[in-house]
């Protein structure tokens, strides 16, 4: 993955820093759109994978809408090119003060999480005497099969509206004339491996549909959320996640009604595999029974190990010696600062250059200043 020249690029930097690829994110983004487009599918990016302005653009130029979670990131990507119209705006808490201003852009939609959010979305229009496009986000109850920490479809989560909850939807429907009902959205979770999850999701959706139309809404979109897992133990082999076959299940299993068009939002498929943390080794720490490997990144870099036990493969870029077994840790005082215990990897020594791989997404965004640790870098590689 990493070219001889790639890797003596990093010998003059200093470490550590996020390190993206471009190219390899063009790719992604190119066979994304290309099979999104096939089926006439649209996509809009979740900013909250990745909002580096560099990936946004490129993301924006290759003609993909935004999936925004905050006020500040909607009008992130209105700055940085998305156009109004294909701005999503999802959130359990979202203060009037990030509705008002996103009613002031006209975004496209509000993914709307709660009954009282309605009623607040129509009092907020009508101040500025306007009327508020919304989709409902409903709970599916479906599961995703991924990680506990990051499970978002199951009535035991916090967002989205339950099922039980929708004729009072449709009663303040009723009553609300700044407030438009334009489609249903739905949100799985993330890291998503098991493509049966999204034919159960579908299945759901089709439910969904028929129970409004039945009540005379006529939906513009389905919104389907995002998901799609990626590959963390193979980075080279599966750097470009198979969305050909993703998108090809929506098509078999969503029975869309006349004139409806399918909305995906995807974060991470899209941006992890253009991204590396890339660190030195600070201290080899020999221990009875274990060898620590002490980094100068730690969990105010990268802090998905820490806060969801996630996996990322670790390379050596600069030691090919017999392999050894270590716990690869950060410099933060938490224990549960560590990469990847029992990690093989060649004997390694001060100042070897470490990758930490698949790190483009939900890294340098959730980075910290805590230990009052210097903000982590990017450099980007263009071709
Ligand atoms: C985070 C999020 C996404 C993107 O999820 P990925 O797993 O990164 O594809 C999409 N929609 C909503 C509502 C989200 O909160």
């Amino acid at each position: 993955m990493f070219s001889p020249q790639v890797i003596s690029s990093f010998e003059q930097q200093e470490t550590p820093f996020y390190y993206y690829d471009l190219g390899l994110l063009q790719q992604t983004l190119n066979a994304c759109k290309q099979a999104a487009d096939r089926f006439g599918f649209k996509v809009h990016y979740a900013l909250k994978a990745n909002f580096n302005e560099p990936i946004l653009e490129a993301i924006a130029n290759a003609g993909f809408g935004a999936d925004c979670v905050s006020g500040n990131e909607v009008a992130k990507a209105l700055g940085v090119g998305f156009s109004a119209k294909d701005v999503v705006f999802a959130g359990v808490g979202k203060s009037d003060r990030e509705i008002s201003s996103a009613l002031k852009q006209d975004i496209f939609c509000f993914n709307v999480e709660s009954v009282e959010e309605l009623g607040i979305i129509n009092d907020l229009a009508q101040k500025q005497n306007k009327i508020a496009r919304i989709a409902i986000r409903i709970n599916p109850n479906v599961d995703a099969k991924t990680h506990q920490y990051i499970t978002t479809g199951l009535e035991e989560n916090k967002f989205g509206i339950n099922t039980w909850e929708l004729n009072d939807c449709i009663q303040v429907l009723k009553s609300s004339e700044n407030i438009q009902l334009i489609g249903i959205h739905f949100h799985v979770g993330s890291q998503v491996k098991d493509l049966d999850v999204f034919k159960s999701l579908c299945l759901r959706v089709n439910e969904f549909n028929n129970w409004f139309a039945a009540r005379g809404f006529n939906l513009q979109v389905l919104n389907v959320g995002g998901g799609l897992g990626v590959d963390y133990y193979q980075p080279d082999q599966h750097a470009i996640v198979d969305f050909e076959s993703y998108f090809q299940v929506f098509d078999q299993f969503l029975e869309k009604k006349r004139g409806q068009e399918v909305h995906f939002e995807l974060g991470r498929s899209l941006v992890a595999s253009c991204g590396s943390l890339i660190s030195r080794v600070l201290y080899i720490k020999k221990g009875l029974k274990k060898n620590f490997m002490i980094l100068d990144a730690g969990m105010t870099e990268l802090m998905r190990p820490a806060l969801y036990q996630a996996y990322h493969r670790i390379e050596n870029l600069t030691s090919n010696s017999s392999i050894v077994k270590y716990d690869v840790v950060g410099p933060i005082c938490e224990s549960t600062d560590s990469f990847g215990k029992e990690v093989e990897l060649p004997e390694s020594n001060r100042g070897d250059l470490i990758a930490i791989r698949t790190a483009g997404a939900y890294g340098e965004v959730m980075a910290s200043r805590y230990n009052l640790r210097e903000p982590v870098r990017a450099v980007y590689k263009n071709d």
